[in-house]
């Protein structure tokens, strides 16, 4: 019974570990994004996913083009476009505002952000295996010791 005990315990404590992981994980993805954003408040929404978890990630996800997907007026021939083009789509004239949304620094926020959802995701996964595994054990330590139900 001690090491079925010691077992439990280890489950219990993988889980709550890739909880804390995956919840952590998941705030850095939201940081990285919403500075690739050029997103005003990176810190707040990590924060706010870091604490309270996928809510606020997947209301952050509802907002995160709003920088980026503001359209202005190309100078030159006047058709709107979205902020973050780098050129307008129309003349090709080069758009001074998208600097803030390009460049290689953009890049690697835009590569640390995906690295940090995959690894929250997985951790995720991870935890409903182990969830599994726990129901798995129990159902057979159950059916090896009949006694257990009377
Ligand atoms: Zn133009």
């Amino acid at each position: 019974m001690g090491i079925l005990a010691m077992g439990i315990m280890v489950i219990w404590g993988l889980g709550i570990l890739f909880a804390l992981g995956s919840q952590i994980l998941l705030a850095f993805a939201v940081y990285f994004d919403a500075k690739s954003k050029n997103n005003s408040d990176p810190v707040m929404w990590a924060l706010l996913t870091g604490f309270l978890g996928w809510i606020p990630a997947i209301i952050y996800l509802c907002l995160r083009g709003k920088e980026s997907d503001r359209l202005i007026y190309c100078p030159q021939c006047g058709i709107a476009h979205r902020v973050s083009m780098p050129n307008c789509p129309q003349c090709g004239i080069m758009n001074p505002y998208a600097a803030p949304f390009v460049g290689p620094q953009v890049d690697v926020w835009k590569k640390r952000a995906k690295l940090c959802l995959i690894w929250a995701i997985v951790l995720f996964v991870l935890i409903f295996v182990l969830i599994f595994i726990f129901i798995l054990a129990m159902v057979l330590i159950a059916s090896s010791n009949p006694y257990i139900y009377y």
